[in-house]
């Protein structure tokens, strides 16, 4: 048996007449670029996530480097964030100028709260929390400390398309938050693809017009900005699969419950643990597991493709020695790198492969 890391095709097979009429409509009427698809899917993608505005951009990561600049983030600045996410959610804070700042992550992979208002300076502005594999990160504690220092947060949600915290969906809770519609993010486009939401109308109106050369109307440029669109075949293929996001998530929480169940009783393995306030989407199921190289190796061998997220901590990739630190800086995240798997997850994987794949961490954690 083959089980692979992510399956786009059973995905298209499954809405294939929608997502094939939606492209060719997009060409008949050749609305490559802006257009009122785009106006549509950002009005449901805001409303699903229950936001007011929603503003389309080229991808995930350009969606946060916007939402920066916007704000009024540049040099002499410095941001917080989390020590292990994709480089998008620190290299876009230097894009603007600022300096990242990053805190350890806590038990559920997610920024340690707890760490934040010591790393705090007067140089602070801002604070970047990311809901890491779908489980919001812990935003109440997080929203009162930006409360008391005065801090603008923007929620990094490339991975957490309507996970919830304390019933409200994330991306709703900071300033503003920012979407990736990656091809294997939960909700993927064809190509490129983000999304930025607030319920900030200034800030909404700002982030499109930077995104769209600094004007709002054409030859319009009040400002200079950057070229970040989503561009119509996306915005369509973005809305024909809006509309099963609830279902492909209650799916990945079902996969997720059946590893966590059928693990339960298989020593060596550490499975995800569920804050109580929260709603995990799933977006990577991971597992902890102190021969995790050898485990991988094991799994691949037999026919199963996983993922590691990620391998080495943002501050102590090459990108960030200037910074100058080392694994004691980032305890946590430091032991965690050698032990954390992404074990296969989408919403299509079936029962038999689930317990394919749990059957062979078993076998060889028994050998
Ligand atoms: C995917 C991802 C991004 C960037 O999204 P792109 O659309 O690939 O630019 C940013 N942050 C996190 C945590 C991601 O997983």
């Amino acid at each position: 048996m083959r089980v692979p890391f992510v399956d786009l095709k059973a995905q298209y097979a499954s809405i294939q007449t929608e997502i094939d009429s939606a492209i060719s409509e997009v060409i008949a009427e050749t609305a490559f670029i802006g257009g009122r698809r785009i106006d549509a899917f950002e009005a449901v993608f805001a409303e699903a996530i229950g936001a007011e505005h929603c503003i389309g951009v080229g991808n995930g990561t350009d969606a946060i480097y916007i939402v920066l600049k916007m704000l009024g983030l540049g040099p002499g600045d410095e941001v917080i964030t989390v020590a292990n996410s994709w480089i998008s959610t620190s290299e876009t804070i230097t894009q603007t100028g600022a300096r990242p700042v990053f805190v350890d992550i806590d038990p559920h992979y997610n920024i340690d709260v707890s760490q934040i208002e010591a790393k705090i300076t007067k140089k602070t502005k801002a604070i970047v929390p990311v809901h890491l594999y779908g489980q919001p990160a812990d935003m109440g504690p997080l929203m009162a400390i930006a409360e008391k220092y005065g801090l603008l947060v923007v929620e990094d949600c490339a991975q957490a398309h309507l996970a919830s915290y304390d019933g409200k969906n994330v991306g709703t809770i900071g300033n503003a938050g920012t979407f990736s519609f990656y091809p294997g993010k939960n909700l993927g486009a064809y190509g490129d693809a983000g999304g930025i939401v607030t319920s900030d109308a200034a800030l909404a109106e700002k982030c499109k017009r930077f995104a769209r050369h600094g004007a709002l109307k054409k030859h319009e440029h009040t400002v200079e900005g950057i070229n970040s669109r989503l561009d119509g075949i996306q915005a369509a293929i973005l809305h024909a699969k809006l509309p099963h996001l609830h279902e492909w998530t209650e799916q990945r929480q079902q996969r997720a419950r059946r590893y966590t169940d059928l693990l339960s009783g298989v020593s060596g393995v550490t499975t995800p643990d569920l804050a109580s306030n929260r709603s995990h989407v799933f977006h990577l199921y991971v597992i902890r597991c102190d021969r995790r190289d050898e485990l991988r190796e094991y799994l691949s061998q037999h026919g199963v493709s996983t993922g590691i997220h990620y391998p080495t901590p943002l501050p102590l990739l090459p990108a960030y020695d200037y910074l100058g630190h080392s694994e004691s800086d980032f305890p946590r995240a430091s032991e965690w790198r050698s032990k954390i798997l992404s074990l296969p997850m989408y919403p299509e994987l079936a029962d038999q492969n689930i317990e394919y794949v749990v059957g062979h961490i078993e076998q060889f954690l028994s050998s």
